[in-house]
C-alpha cells in the first residue's frame, strides 16, 4: 500500500488532508471520545505518507474538585501522570539496576 490511500481505520473525510493532495498530508481515524469521571478522553490516530504513526490525546479534566489538593497541583500532576503512562506504554523497557546492589555494598 502506497501512502496515498487511506488505510481501513483513517475517516477518509476532510479529516484527512492526504485526500487533499498535501506532500504534508495526514490520515486521521474519526476521534474517539470518552466520558470520564473527571470529565473526557478524545483520542485521534495519524499516519503520514512516510507511514509514521502516532496518537493524539486531548483530556478535559475539571479542576477544584478536590478541596484537599490546591488547584495548582490539580493541574500539573495529570501532566506528569500521563507523560509517565504513555512512557509505559510506547517505549522500550529499560532495564535498570538496583541503586544498592542485592547484598549491599562492600
Ligand atoms: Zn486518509
Amino acid at each position: 500500500m502506497n501512502g496515498w490511500q487511506c488505510p481501513d481505520w483513517c475517516a477518509a473525510d476532510h479529516q484527512c488532508t492526504v485526500r487533499q493532495g498535501s506532500p504534508a498530508g495526514v490520515h486521521r481515524s474519526d476521534p474517539i471520545r470518552w466520558t470520564t469521571a473527571y470529565g473526557s478522553l478524545v483520542a485521534v490516530r495519524n499516519r503520514d505518507l512516510s507511514g509514521r504513526d502516532w496518537l493524539e490525546v486531548h483530556a478535559h479534566a475539571r479542576l477544584g474538585e478536590r478541596s484537599d489538593v490546591p488547584t495548582q497541583e490539580q493541574a500539573s500532576r495529570p501532566a506528569v501522570e500521563v507523560d509517565l503512562a504513555i512512557r509505559r506504554s510506547v517505549l522500550p523497557k529499560v532495564k535498570t539496576r538496583p541503586a544498592i546492589p542485592r547484598g549491599g555494598r562492600g
